[in-house]
């Protein structure tokens, strides 16, 4: 018969092991062991086995016309406080207003955006400097993602003063009042055309069921905004996935 003290020395080392595969799971990143290639054997399964990840490689010549009416999306963005967040692995903006959208008759709310560099989605096989992701959600949990592709040109007004108070250090904070937030009705690419298709989360858990709403003109950004960015993230993107005989939609 075990005594108490040899059962607590039999069953400690799994309750320290349990708690550290956890914290395993919360570690990756886009580089080495931890990067991409590996967020699989990082405990998230969805990275390696999924057959409808995120990003893609975007060819326009094989894009399916029409197949989503103009009026099946509109967007209600607009200028609210906001909390900036560097969590790590990019620098992720928490509005506290209404912007929501409505897609195919559903309601969906804005959670967050962030940024990554270079652009994951490419276009004809061709990155971009760096690319937003506006994360919405509907009543029942599901994600819509807006991609918006950012090229080098004009320095970006409505990001300036979200880019002069950029957290540079993980953990870090910035809160911007109303006056000074971007009005991110206004920062989204002024023609409507889009493309759609059925992805996941490009970050692990990799989760899919994802609509991605990806606008094909791309808004700008100056150098020297690009540059700034890089200097906390300089790449934190995912590779292209394999489409596996998606369809891609235009409207
Ligand atoms: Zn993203």
């Amino acid at each position: 018969m075990p005594s108490p003290a040899y059962l607590r020395t039999l069953l400690l080392p799994l309750c320290l092991l349990l708690p550290a595969a956890h914290a395993a799971d919360a570690h990756w990143s886009y580089e080495g062991d931890q990067g991409p290639a590996h967020w699989g054997d990082l405990g998230n399964a969805m990275c390696n086995s999924g057959k409808a990840q995120s990003p893609i490689d975007v060819d326009t010549h094989k894009l399916v016309p029409q197949k989503v009416a103009p009026a099946d999306l509109r967007i209600s963005y607009g200028r609210s406080p906001l909390k900036a967040v560097n969590n790590g692995h990019t620098i992720q903006g928490n509005p506290s207003g209404s912007d929501g959208l409505n897609y195919k008759g559903d309601d969906y709310r804005l959670l967050q955006f962030h940024f990554h560099t270079p652009s994951e989605h490419l276009f004809n096989h061709h990155h971009y400097p760096l690319e937003m992701h506006l994360v919405n959600q509907d009543k029942d949990g599901h994600l819509l993602v807006l991609g918006v592709m950012i090229k080098r040109g004009k320095e970006n007004a409505e990001l300036a003063k979200l880019w002069s108070a950029l957290p540079r250090n993980k953990d870090g904070e910035a809160q911007l009042d109303a006056a000074i937030a971007p009005d991110l009705g206004q920062l989204l690419p002024s023609k409507g055309h889009h493309l759609f298709y059925s992805g996941s989360l490009t970050t692990p858990p990799c989760s899919e069921g994802v609509q991605w709403i990806l606008f094909e003109q791309p808004i700008e950004m100056s150098s020297a905004q690009i540059e700034r960015f890089r200097q906390i993230f300089p790449d934190n993107h995912r590779p292209a996935q394999p489409l596996d005989g998606r369809e891609l939609d235009e409207d």
